[in-house]
């Protein structure tokens, strides 16, 4: 299961900071986010509960590998 964005989390004003937000748990700013599900830390709330919930982070996307076919024919 993935999502293309990943910007439902909570996020806070960064103090003194104007446009600036970050996650309310990591406390990651929302442009290294990037709505990416790595953006956040490791041991964000966020992160990981929708780890727990199957959702992957493009890190771990690609798992297969490619088998390179040897097209040619004998004939
Ligand atoms: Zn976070």
């Amino acid at each position: 299961m993935k999502k293309l964005f990943y910007i439902d989390y909570p996020q806070e004003h960064i103090e003194g900071q104007l446009h600036r937000y970050r996650c309310v748990h990591c406390k990651e700013e929302t442009t290294v986010i990037n709505g990416r599900l790595e953006g956040h830390l490791p041991n964000c709330e966020y992160r990981i509960k929708l780890e727990n919930a199957g959702y992957e982070s493009e890190a771990t996307e690609s798992h297969t590998s490619v088998t390179p076919h040897d097209a040619d024919d004998f004939d």
